[in-house]
């Protein structure tokens, strides 16, 4: 017993049957039953803060600056962090999350506390003893802009996590252009953001292949959008996409690309940036599954997707993608 579908992958469109554990996949002329697609990889969130799902409205540093609103929250309520993040998790289009958990240990048993699978963390520790004591258990370390940390620790902390092989993420020129220069010093793995860094920054990063994360929905709610920067990274062979804080957005990928194909359209470009953590990060994604019944008009099943499907469209999740489907 299969699944007889539709198939979306980065090499097209296909008709065919599927196995049940998504493993194997038979091309052939069927009327499907599921719309098919590659489980998502989203490239930057943060979960502790699904504990204060839709606060009201704020200014960047007020919510999510140092001891901004999201912090107070947060700790106040730190006893229901691994519920929530259950809860915050319980999605079907999107399996693996670059989780940037603000803290060191005691986040991180948190994180092992809620149980869940597909995170893998990058923490934000308060010293190096710190980060030396956590090195084996995450993916790397992850900080806000260098304007919100002491440059001495993050100097330190960048060749730490250089020498331990271990990704050092930073944010980037969200709110304006001051902190790109800093963080681009720091040969980052990775750069959060970028909406707001100058042109010849951008392309600066992008000549040095830093993989460069977008969070549409985040820069919009917070009304720091630039249309121009996210054109000039839809071209980006290292261009990713991510949710960030799950208290304003879900991490939902699925429900990012619907929002982000209707202000900056360009749907196959987002629909790859989507998948591109899975080469990035060396995972594998799963095959999530969608009835066919509501979309069977659709003129163009991959438009139809990052359009118009929603995360709660998606009624299955399974283990594997097939093989011959190669990112
Ligand atoms: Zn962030």
């Amino acid at each position: 017993m299969g699944y007889r579908v539709v198939l979306i992958s980065q090499d097209g469109i296909f008709t065919g049957e599927l196995s049940e554990a998504g493993r194997h996949f038979d091309e052939r002329e069927i009327q499907p039953e599921y719309i098919a697609f590659p489980t998502f990889f989203n490239a930057h969130v943060h979960l502790n803060d699904a504990v204060a799902l839709d606060p009201p409205r704020m200014a960047l540093d007020e919510m999510v600056g140092p001891g901004g609103y999201k912090f107070r929250v947060i700790w106040g309520r730190f006893h229901d962090i691994s519920h929530a993040l259950r809860a915050a998790l319980d999605l079907k289009d999107t399996s693996h999350f670059l989780e940037f958990r603000e803290g060191g240990e005691k986040a991180l048993r948190v994180l092992e506390a809620a149980g869940v699978d597909g995170v893998l963390p990058l923490a934000r520790p308060g010293s190096i003893e710190e980060a030396r004591k956590i090195a084996r258990k995450v993916r790397g370390f992850a900080l806000s802009s260098v304007r919100d940390h002491d440059v001495e620790f993050i100097e330190e902390l960048r060749s730490f996590a250089k020498r331990k092989d271990l990704i050092f993420a930073i944010h980037a020129g969200e709110k304006d252009n001051e902190d790109v220069e800093g963080a681009l010093s720091l040969e980052p793995d990775l750069l959060i953001h970028m909406n707001r860094a100058r042109k010849d920054q951008l392309r600066m990063a992008m000549n040095e292949e830093v993989p460069i994360v977008s969070c549409i929905r985040s820069n919009f709610f917070f009304g720091l959008e630039n249309m121009e920067n996210y054109d000039i990274l839809t071209e980006y062979h290292n261009w990713m996409i991510g949710t960030d804080n799950a208290m304003i957005c879900s991490p939902s990928i699925l429900d990012e690309l619907s929002f982000a194909s209707f202000v900056m359209g360009r749907e196959e470009n987002l629909f790859a940036a989507s998948l591109r953590g899975h080469i990035i990060f060396g995972t594998q994604p799963r095959t999530a599954l969608v009835e066919v019944k509501p979309f069977r008009f659709s003129e163009n099943f991959i438009h139809t997707l990052v359009r118009r499907v929603s995360s709660a469209h998606v009624s299955l999740q399974l283990p594997a993608f097939p093989e011959k489907f190669k990112l």
